[in-house]
């Protein structure tokens, strides 16, 4: 018998309460100051996003980018059914009509060539989301934007330090939006970041930032006083998050390092022929890099992906399912078209993730493989 292996475990650094008790004492713990300023110089400087701003949550930048494209009723946007409802709810708050499209067969991202045909002339943007911080075919979707003059807003929630070939995810769309949720490679309990690569974007951007005031502009000296000259909300984090969040990104090569150990190690295990018409392992497409943000395997049927994670469960194992087709979501199922989306299905139905943290061992590893290949010897 083995410890208890949970699906998640936050990883410190070790410095994060240093910056914090750093920042606590400057006296400076609102937001936009010298952590906020040092993450987002980071970001820019190695990742060359044009402007990057934190913010307390993915869902806060994807909110930000619906009101950035003037998002508004009349409007469609085009997001995979496939995702976390972040994707979607932030363009239905500004009470646009969300269009979902289903993910491809040999990926869980949006099938780039089925998206033509959900283009109309009310479509505004496209969402596509990078699973498993896996790229969509962003060629192919920019085309499509630049073909029908869409807005691209990336959601990459999952994808720091992910290519499309040998460009950045989050450089791609008009706008992205990254999450440091206590789940993802970098985190800071709640935190998101979004990147606005459009320059037209840029100055509005730190308006809605900053609660609808260019209070921005006026610590930069560019107007002489400051007040309300838009929509905006508190969309950024104070410094004691920034200062989380910078420990981890001075340790960001080292926890890519080490995840990357772990995926490699859970592939190689699992590449096994025992496993071969069991289960199915994750794919990568040419064009796209892990960042070994999760490991999932692929089950036959909803009914053995229940029974597996019941059979870890007992042995003390946390594996669990992802996301639940939107379309078919309590909220949204009666406003969908009668379109059926028979890989989000899939997905929804089949994909099982494994227990991924950064300090997860090796022997852990092999004990949750032996673990999958003791339950299917058993069926
Ligand atoms: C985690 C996640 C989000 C939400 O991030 P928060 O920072 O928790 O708001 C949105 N989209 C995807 C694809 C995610 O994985």
């Amino acid at each position: 018998m083995s410890d208890y292996i949970p699906f998640n475990k936050p990883f410190l650094t070790g410095k994060e309460t240093s910056y914090i008790e750093d920042a606590v004492k400057s006296g400076k713990i609102s937001g936009n100051g010298k952590y906020t300023e040092r993450c987002q110089n980071y970001f820019q400087n190695r990742y060359h996003f044009n402007r990057c701003l934190l913010t307390t949550s993915c869902t806060d930048a994807l909110e930000m980018a619906a009101i950035l494209i003037n998002t508004e009723p009349g409007d469609e946007v085009i997001v995979p059914s496939f995702t976390f409802v972040s994707s979607a709810n932030p363009f239905i708050l500004r009470g646009a009509k969300i269009v979902f499209a289903d993910s491809r067969p040999d990926q869980p991202c949006i099938d780039e060539d089925r998206l033509e045909k959900l283009i109309t002339v009310k479509t505004k943007a496209i969402v596509p989301v990078h699973y498993a911080g896996v790229a969509c075919d962003m060629d192919k979707i920019l085309h499509l934007a630049r073909k029908y003059n869409l807005f691209v807003i990336e959601d990459a929630a999952q994808s720091i330090d992910s290519f499309y070939n040998d460009r950045p995810l989050g450089t791609l769309g008009d706008l992205s939006a990254f999450s440091f949720h206590e789940t993802k490679n970098i985190i800071s309990g709640e935190g998101g970041m979004l990147v606005i690569n459009n320059k037209t974007l840029m100055d509005r951007a730190e308006i809605i930032w900053e609660k609808g005031t260019n209070r921005s502009a006026f610590f930069k000296g560019e107007v002489d006083k400051y007040g309300w000259v838009d929509i905006g909300s508190s969309f950024l984090p104070s410094e004691i998050i920034a200062a989380f969040l910078w420990a981890q990104l001075e340790s960001l090569n080292s926890i890519q390092t080490m995840r990357k150990l772990i995926w490699r190690n859970y592939y190689d295990l699992l590449s096994d022929p025992f496993f071969n018409q069991r289960i199915s392992l994750p794919t990568l497409p040419e064009f796209a890099t892990n960042n070994a943000h999760m490991f999932y395997v692929k089950c036959k049927n909803e009914s053995e992906r229940a029974a597996l994670i019941a059979h870890l469960k007992a042995r003390g194992i946390h594996a669990v399912f992802h996301y639940q087709s939107l379309h078919r979501s309590p909220y949204f199922s009666s406003q969908h078209d009668n379109r059926r989306l028979e890989f989000a299905d899939l997905y929804s139905n089949t994909l099982v993730r494994l227990p991924f943290f950064n300090d997860l061992s090796e022997d852990s590893v092999a004990w949750v493989v032996e673990s999958i290949r003791d339950y299917y010897q058993n069926i």
